[in-house]
């Protein structure tokens, strides 16, 4: 009998011990959304970057959206609404979003912190132009990661601790895949390679190696017959036997090319969308073994 009320009592105090825990479990669901940041990147890469320094601590969004090559977006008008209620806003900068200067107008006195991830990285020209693909070179994705983390302690300094952690992290991945690959490289008598649009001026930089590509650095135009033609000469004198080819740009081309000359096209990566199944660091690690075994077999 006093066991029964015992158990009694036990199921009581059971029943009111869970109906505190979801009521807990709903208020902690409810402000922890709440409290993270509302971050909205241009680009791909940016979004990975984010993602990696604020951690749970932050819910990030791409504007370009998915499989749509970047030097082709225009904002739309729910791009802006979209804008005008997150609390950061972080770009790639050096052109590389030809219309941030009109997005950036509009929300400007909305409270929104507007944030050039390419502050401090040194910056490549090409044919005169500014090269935006700075991503692509994991020195300058380091400097653009410093500039996320930087605002994020800003915003938010209570989680200060969480965020620099995370930055540390990173930045030691980046170094790694760096110190790993730049040896190599180093060793290589061949350092040119052909790509579909000029992305990767800012890797060669990196690790000494020279592009040419089919496109040019805005993925604009396929080449005129008299550049096509340089492009097989090019590839004769050089003995090139690879041709990287980039999903969102002019794989016909390439595949011409290669033919003309007798080289294989080989997938190459710009992350200017996402790479399904692969991240960040996956990428650059594949690029840079593709690139490095092409080489050392030409
Ligand atoms: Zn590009």
């Amino acid at each position: 009998m006093k066991k029964k009320i015992i158990s009694g009592a036990l199921a009581v105090l059971m029943g009111v011990m869970l109906i505190g825990c979801n009521a807990k479990t709903e208020t902690t669901t409810k402000s922890a959304n709440d409290d993270k940041l509302n971050i909205i990147v241009s680009i791909y890469p940016l979004k990975e970057f984010a993602d990696k320094i604020g951690g749970d601590k932050v819910v990030v969004t791409c504007l370009v959206p998915e499989n749509m090559e970047p030097h082709d977006y225009e904002p739309k008008t729910k791009d802006f609404e979209t804008l005008t209620k997150s609390k950061v806003f972080i770009y790639n900068g050096l052109g590389m979003e030809s219309w941030v200067d009109q997005v950036n107008e509009t929300i400007k006195d909305k409270g929104v912190t507007i944030v050039d991830s390419s502050t401090g990285v040194d910056v490549r020209k090409e044919e005169n132009a500014i090269d935006p693909h700075i991503w692509l070179s994991l020195k300058s994705a380091q400097i653009q990661s410093e500039n996320i983390k930087n605002t994020l302690v800003k915003l938010d300094e209570k989680n200060k601790d969480y965020y620099e952690e995370n930055y540390k992290k990173f930045k030691e991945e980046l170094e790694n895949l760096y110190n790993e690959y730049k040896p190599k490289f180093d060793r290589l008598n061949k350092k040119n390679f052909i790509t579909g649009h000029a992305a990767f001026g800012y890797l060669c930089r990196d690790f000494g190696l020279t592009q040419k590509s089919v496109e040019n650095l805005f993925a604009e135009g396929e080449p005129t017959p008299k550049q096509l033609e340089d492009l097989i000469n090019f590839c004769k004198e050089n003995n090139i036997k690879t041709i990287f080819s980039e999903a969102l740009s002019s794989p016909k081309v390439s595949e011409t090319l290669a033919k003309e000359v007798g080289a294989k096209v080989v997938p190459i990566l710009t992350l200017e969308s996402k790479e399904e199944g692969k991240d960040y660091i996956q990428v650059m690690r594949y690029n840079l073994d593709e690139i490095y075994s092409c080489l050392s077999k030409e």
